[in-house]
């Protein structure tokens, strides 16, 4: 991303170091979605959201329940895929996902094993259907 928050132009496939690009990452930059939104899912496939766990480990927080259902710690995977809520809201969508069917042990690996699927559907409308959800 330039420093005027423009994509285009950029050089998917290798960063700027030269390694190659996480297929993860290169999937956001490239999708279709406003760049607000491929922030917003870049930061929790990296999981630098200022969810209530990592809240704790840099400020005195008292309160480590879900904000949304209260019976749970919240960290990211709670938040956006176990939380009761935030399945029924996944289940609900047009994409009717069960976000609580595996163990992921992170977003991202949730995120990617989506991504992957869809791709191998032929339903790659569907990332900007679940980025935008997101
Ligand atoms: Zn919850």
């Amino acid at each position: 991303m330039k420093r005027n928050g423009d994509f285009k132009g950029v050089v998917l496939g290798e960063g700027s170091t030269g390694k190659a690009v996480d297929p993860c990452l290169k999937n956001i930059w490239s999708s279709r979605v406003p760049p607000r939104v491929k922030i917003f899912i870049w930061k929790c496939v990296s999981n630098i959201l200022p969810t209530k766990d990592r809240l704790r480990r840099r400020v005195v927080l008292l309160d480590s329940n879900c904000v949304l259902c209260q019976n749970a710690n919240e960290d990211l995977l709670h938040l956006f895929l176990d939380c009761p809520f935030s399945c029924s809201l996944w289940f609900s969508t047009p994409l009717n996902m069960c976000t609580t069917r595996y163990p992921w042990t992170s977003f991202k690996e949730w995120w990617t094993h989506v991504t992957t699927q869809f791709k191998a559907m032929g339903c790659e409308e569907n990332f900007d259907k679940m980025a935008c959800l997101l």
